[in-house]
């Protein structure tokens, strides 16, 4: 039997804090939220799972005789819907945005998995790690207030027991905000140590001693 090899090294595995798409313009909150299902939970929600390469290069827009079918997923929508929501401007049902993920990440891991496994993956990766209560029993809540990055990333690692890559970005006042969280994943779909040699653009300063807000989600910025 031939087994078809993924033509990438590993995964990651993004989520985002959904709060820091929406303060990013002082005049009005630059997200939107979903036409079903309303404000999203207070909760990190799914960016993507996207090949990678070691060498930090990444494969993108694999098959575009493969596009996004929502008939393959239709099973999976629901869970789509509340874990992986498009919260970008105007009020969208997400399919745009699982469409492009799809299309430019998901078609690069095709030889390892369809598109109701792609996304089935992708959910079932999220409901391995609750980062917020990771967080909480650090005393790390979205409060509004400030946290080193290494707090961030010391709390992740004691209750997933890997070390996640902090992405950061500017609010609105111009501080440093906690945005995305990276996971490493490998080709059969478990957590692994990211390869120390790549260093993904973070900007969360340029130590771990940096402080960066986490946010409430809505009631900072109104
Ligand atoms: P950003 O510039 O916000 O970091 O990334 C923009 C887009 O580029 C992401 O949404 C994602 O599609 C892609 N991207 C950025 N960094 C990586 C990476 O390290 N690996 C992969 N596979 N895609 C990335
Ligand atoms: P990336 O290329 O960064 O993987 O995908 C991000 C693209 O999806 C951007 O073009 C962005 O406008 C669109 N998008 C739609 N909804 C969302 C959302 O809720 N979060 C993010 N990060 N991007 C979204």
């Amino acid at each position: 039997i031939m087994l078809q090899c993924a033509s990438f090294d590993f995964y990651y595995f993004v989520l985002t804090w959904p709060e820091s798409l929406c303060n990013l313009d002082p005049n009005k909150r630059s997200c939107c939220y979903p036409t079903k299902g309303g404000k999203p939970a207070t909760d990190f929600i799914i960016h993507g799972l996207w090949p990678n390469f070691n060498n930090g290069s990444f494969p993108k827009y694999c098959d575009p005789k493969n596009p996004y079918d929502k008939n393959q997923v239709a099973d999976l929508i629901g869970s789509m819907e509340k874990y992986w929501p498009s919260m970008s401007c105007p009020s969208n049902d997400g399919s745009k945005f699982w469409s492009h993920e799809w299309n430019k990440h998901g078609t690069c891991s095709k030889s390892v998995l369809n598109q109701h496994n792609y996304f089935l993956t992708t959910l079932n990766l999220r409901m391995k790690v609750d980062i917020l209560s990771a967080l909480k029993s650090a005393g790390i809540e979205p409060n509004g207030e400030s946290y080193t990055v290494k707090a961030v990333e010391n709390a992740i690692t004691r209750a997933i027991g890997v070390t996640p890559k902090i992405k950061c970005r500017p609010d609105n006042w111009q501080q440093l905000q906690l945005y995305e969280i990276y996971f490493c994943v490998n080709t059969t779909n478990h957590f692994v140590p990211c390869n120390p040699s790549l260093d993904h653009q973070a900007n969360c300063g340029s130590d771990t001693d940096q402080n960066i807000y986490f946010h409430k989600f809505d009631s900072d910025f109104s």
